[in-house]
């Protein structure tokens, strides 16, 4: 059995409980990051902190992250689960109040809990097969930019490419693709550019996704942030997502078309071993 973290405690996961007040359930009134650990450490933690504390100033939830010691709490939580390779959930959410769409008066107190879950990275066979996807409107609401814990649609969505026997699903505004269900699109052009939906309010802005940029800039790869349509994803040498969990993955079908010769991208693979090195480097 887990431990966990909720409130100031380290508790057995079965002993983890919030109020049925509380506006995280009520709402969806929270926000949350996943954290991915490799050998035992967090990758990219500063980054996913920053996006943590946006998300709650975006929110105007009134949390101090500075007030708790972060780093050691989650070393805490790693090391007491014996956590080598997975992920770390965390949330937080405006805390209990009795029922009202208006939020409850400042200095309410915020519900924290963070869990861990162990599961294979690196070697993820997805990774060997590449992933097959449909695309589908995105009918998000129009703040995809916080990380907020109102996923339903995200899920239904997951749910209906499971139903049509691929993996995953990318969402579209017209003819444009914003993002995976919980992931950044991105494709590789004919002539070598990655290309990556620009940052906005219609999407989330993925820590993966700032971490590969700087990567394939730093590999000499043209990096275009930019609307790109399903078409040119088809017609594209390479495609891949990015998030923490799948940290980069190929994805080689789109509505039952291939992309490029149907096999994981090699400037993809590529990708994927040098964001691998990223993250054990870190620590
Ligand atoms: N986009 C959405 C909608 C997500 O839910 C996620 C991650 O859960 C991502 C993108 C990828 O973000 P990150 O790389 O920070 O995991």
């Amino acid at each position: 059995m887990r431990t966990v973290y909720i409130n100031g405690q380290f508790v057995a996961e079965d002993a983890a409980h919030v109020s049925i007040f509380d506006r995280g359930l009520l709402f969806a009134d929270a926000v949350y990051e996943v954290f991915s650990v490799l050998d035992g450490r967090i990758i990219d933690y500063a980054a996913h902190m920053m996006r943590l504390e946006r998300s709650l100033a975006e929110m105007t939830i009134d949390h101090d992250c500075s007030a708790t010691d972060w780093p050691g709490l989650l070393a805490a939580l790693i090391e007491r689960n014996a956590l080598t390779e997975g992920t770390i959930y965390l949330q937080i959410s405006r805390g209990a109040a009795d029922r009202d769409f208006l939020f409850p008066k400042a200095g309410t107190p915020a519900t924290v809990f963070a869990f861990t879950q162990a599961r294979a990275l690196v070697f993820n066979p997805m990774a060997e097969r590449g992933m097959r996807i449909i695309t589908r409107p995105d009918r998000r609401w129009g703040r995809r930019d916080i990380k907020t814990v109102q996923l339903l649609y995200a899920s239904m969505m997951k749910m209906e490419a499971k139903a049509a026997g691929v993996d995953d699903c990318w969402l579209v505004e017209g003819d444009v693709i914003t993002e995976g269900t919980s992931q950044n699109a991105c494709i590789i052009t004919p002539n070598g550019h990655l290309v990556t939906r620009d940052l906005g309010h219609h999407i989330l802005p993925g820590v993966t996704r700032l971490s590969l940029i700087d990567i394939a800039r730093a590999s000499g790869i043209t990096v275009e942030e930019r609307p790109f349509t399903i078409a040119e994803a088809q017609g594209a040498a390479e495609a891949f997502v990015t998030s923490a969990s799948l940290f980069v993955m190929p994805v080689v079908e789109i509505d039952g078309l291939s992309v490029g010769d149907g096999r994981p991208g090699f400037e993809t693979m590529a990708l994927r071993r040098a964001y691998i090195e990223h993250a054990r480097a870190q620590g």
